[in-house]
């Protein structure tokens, strides 16, 4: 499969489980908390489904298309790592985490501090989705929906 081809499959396996979860994260209260506002296409996608929660995206700096940008009291900039800690016990409904880079050595980094991160901000019934596996003992994995295969992007919820 060609670089072209597995990056499309990607974007559609995120853009499919985004789309699946939508009515169980309705259900939940609490905000929405983006992992990597990048481009802020998905932030877009979520501002769509989720037009009345707040959605609070997280970057290292701002370098979001203009009108994917979110409010600024709305925008955390700085490393994940630390910058999440301050949300640990915000109640979220969902957390999105779109920040593997295909790098083994340093996706492996971020997995050292990611699950427990995203286990440790969302409420009890709140959903992540991830492009890394987030392997913790709170999250327990939701299937996938149909045509999006084993191991291309991960969602879970969180007991
Ligand atoms: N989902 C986004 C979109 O649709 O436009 C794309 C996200 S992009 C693949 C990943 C983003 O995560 C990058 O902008 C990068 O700067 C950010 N990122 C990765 N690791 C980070 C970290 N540890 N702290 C802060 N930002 C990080």
């Amino acid at each position: 499969m060609s670089r072209l081809d597995s990056f499309i499959r990607r974007l559609t396996a995120q853009r499919d489980i985004l789309n699946s979860i939508r009515d169980l994260v309705k259900e939940t209260e609490g905000p929405v908390l983006e992992f990597g506002l990048g481009n802020g296409r998905t932030y877009d996608h979520l501002r769509e489904h989720f037009p009345t929660r707040r959605i609070i995206a997280f970057d290292r700096e701002v370098h979001s298309y203009s009108a994917s940008t979110p409010p600024a009291n709305d925008m955390v900039t700085g490393d994940i790592r630390e910058s999440g800690q301050a949300f640990i016990g915000i109640g979220a409904a969902l957390a999105h985490a779109d920040i593997g880079t295909g790098h083994d050595e340093i996706d492996a980094i971020t997995l050292t501090w990611l699950p427990q991160l995203v286990a440790g901000v969302l409420t009890s019934g709140g959903v992540a989705v991830s492009g890394l596996p987030l392997d913790w003992p709170e999250l327990e994995p939701l299937p996938l929906p149909d045509g999006v295969k084993e191991g291309r992007y991960f969602v879970y919820r969180r007991k």
